[in-house]
């Protein structure tokens, strides 16, 4: 309840009219008792006059008595008011701050950017709301705790808010999530600019937190009730803001974090289309909707199929067929990855296992997913499921994977391996892999990055980039795939290089299980079937020994 309503019980008690009453009254009664009893009393007192009437002493006294009980009483209740009144400002601030790093809260940010925009307005200033999220929260809590968390919080909010200008309103919003208002001259985003700017370079020094020293990042999204050329847009109340701050916010997670981005109404079309995506990808997955394409490997010296990449495909009812560059990254945000992987692989096997026994099936595994510790068991127990062959499935995990927990990593492909399971790196050359992992990491086969096979394509038909990294794979004795391989130029080019495998639109697009039976069918190499003259078939791969260290150049 606000003070100054006029039904607050606070002010009638200061305006208390009986007490009020009884003590005037009283001063009254004094006033004229009192001049009729005081000059006989002192005559009394002196010996000259007779003694004053009993009863005006009587009323005198407890005039005097009253007048006591009534300041006294006046004193009590200025008192018991001035208590209560600080109860309730305490009450009042409590729930309007965070009690961590007494910021204001979500609830009292909004009234306060009202006022501040109101203000502003008055003085023809524009306001700009700015969201902070911390990059890594998650990863400090898990690995230090959450009082050290809850130290970074406090730390954290001391950073901004010693950078801000006095008028600004600084508020947590919420786990690591923190907003600020505040007004500026219209037209002038580059004081923000200039601030985000001071922000991050105060936010990024090194923090000591209980023995602990934690490197933080933030991303920011921030938004104005003015239009980019600095005119008053319509009227944006502060929701408004803070919803426009929120979408800024997570364009600029989107595109790498540590950054900061001004809202554009294009990201809410963005947010929009995300939205149903990730609304049609869930009902994707449980009505199955994800298929395996498949694309052929070839032995690049004798030109016969060895295998298939399974590649992901969304058969959504309103886009039609998705790529998986599209759904995999908003799969794997939403935990939904291996689920999907799982569905996908089931399908894959079962179609596999119509092929002939030599043909390998390769497949994609996400970082997401290996960071499961029970990744290896839950696929070799689906692969039993399915009942196919652990040597006839090859794993391809990306260098990104080789940036998460090594030590997992590298447990979880050696007891693969020792199942027979295949690994390969793929998109090598893209992500950093240092010599050093290549040699510690059992991998099988190195797969090189389609951007580099591309510059195959040059009339000198020469790569320094594949030159060296054929070199290396030599060296390493790690087999090697060459990956998108467009046309003849460049397979004739990659011919020269030795024992090599290679995939691409030169041998047919991927294609739908159903094709690539008929294509096997024409061939002879469905399981079971007689070899076609003229469509040689390799001997079914060798068991490997678990634990023993592969052949090269398989
Ligand atoms: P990737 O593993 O590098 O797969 C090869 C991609 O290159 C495929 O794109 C393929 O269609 C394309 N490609 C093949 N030959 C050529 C060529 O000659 N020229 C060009 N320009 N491109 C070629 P796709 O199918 O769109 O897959 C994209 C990526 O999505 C894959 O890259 C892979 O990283 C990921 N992906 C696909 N399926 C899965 C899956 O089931 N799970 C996971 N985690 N990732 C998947
Ligand atoms: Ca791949
Ligand atoms: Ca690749």
């Amino acid at each position: 309840m606000q003070d100054n309503e006029p039904d607050n019980p606070l002010h009638s008690a200061e305006r208390d009219v009986v007490a009020l009453g009884i003590a005037a009254a009283a001063i009254l009664l004094l006033v004229a008792t009192g001049g009729a009893v005081m000059p006989s009393a002192v005559r009394s007192l002196l010996g000259t006059g007779s003694a004053p009437d009993k009863l005006l002493v009587s009323a005198l006294l407890l005039n005097i008595a009253l007048i006591i009980f009534g300041w006294r009483r006046y004193r009590e209740l200025t008192h018991e008011i001035a208590e209560r009144r600080r109860a309730e400002d305490h009450a009042r601030l409590l729930a309007a701050t965070d009690p961590l790093t007494h910021c204001l809260n979500r609830r009292s940010m909004m009234s306060a950017t009202e006022e501040l925009r109101a203000r502003a307005a008055q003085r023809g200033e524009a306001i700009a709301y700015c969201m902070i999220d911390l990059d890594n929260f998650k990863q400090i809590n898990d690995m230090y705790g959450h009082s050290c968390g809850d130290a970074v919080l406090v730390t954290l909010s001391g950073r901004i808010r010693e950078l801000l200008p006095r008028e600004a309103r600084l508020a947590r919003l919420g786990g690591d999530e923190f907003a600020f208002v505040m007004p500026y001259p219209v037209g002038h985003t580059d004081r923000l600019d200039d601030l985000v700017v001071r922000l991050f370079a105060s936010i990024a020094a090194p923090l000591e937190v209980r023995e602990v020293t934690v490197e933080l990042t933030v991303s920011i999204g921030l938004s104005t009730d003015h239009d980019a050329d600095g005119s008053p847009g319509p009227v944006v109340d502060a929701e408004t803001l803070m919803h426009r701050a929120d979408m800024a916010l997570y364009h600029a997670k989107k595109q790498g974090r540590n950054r900061h981005f001004w809202f554009d109404p294009s990201m809410e079309s963005e947010l929009r289309f995300r939205n149903q995506l990730e609304t049609g990808i869930r009902r994707g997955v449980s009505q199955q909707e994800f298929v395996p394409y498949y694309e052929q490997q070839v032995d690049i010296q004798t030109g016969e199929l060895v295998g298939f990449e399974m590649l992901a495909r969304w058969q959504s009812e309103q886009l039609g067929l998705v790529s998986p560059e599209i759904f995999i990254p908003i799969a794997e945000e939403m935990g939904l990855i291996t689920q999907l992987s799982e569905q996908l692989m089931d399908r894959a096997f079962a179609d596999a296992r119509e092929w002939a026994d030599s043909l390998t099936l390769s497949i994609n595994i996400s970082p997401v997913q290996l960071r499961d510790p029970w990744f290896a068991q839950r696929l070799l127990k689906r692969m039993v499921a399915s009942n196919f062959p652990p040597q006839r499935l090859e794993i391809e995990i990306t260098e990104s994977c080789l940036h998460e927990n090594i030590g997992l990593v590298r447990a979880m492909i050696t007891s693969l391996r020792n199942q027979g399971v295949q690994v390969s790196l793929d998109d090598f050359g893209t992500g950093y892999s240092s010599l050093e992992q290549l040699r510690n990491l059992p991998f099988d086969r190195i797969k090189i990055d389609r951007s580099f096979v591309s510059e195959l394509r040059e009339p000198s038909g020469q790569s320094r980039l594949v030159d060296a990294i054929v070199a290396m794979g030599r060296g390493l004795d790690l087999p090697l795939t060459a990956e998108g391989v467009e046309d003849e130029e460049i397979l004739t080019a990659l011919r020269s290089m030795g024992k090599l495998k290679a995939q691409g639109y030169v041998y047919g697009k991927p294609e739908s299980g159903e094709e690539v039976r008929r294509r096997l069918a024409a061939s002879g190499k469905l399981a079971g079937a007689s070899n076609l003259p003229g469509s040689p078939v390799a001997a079914p791969a060798p068991v490997p020994e678990p634990g023993l260290p592969r052949a090269a150049n398989s």
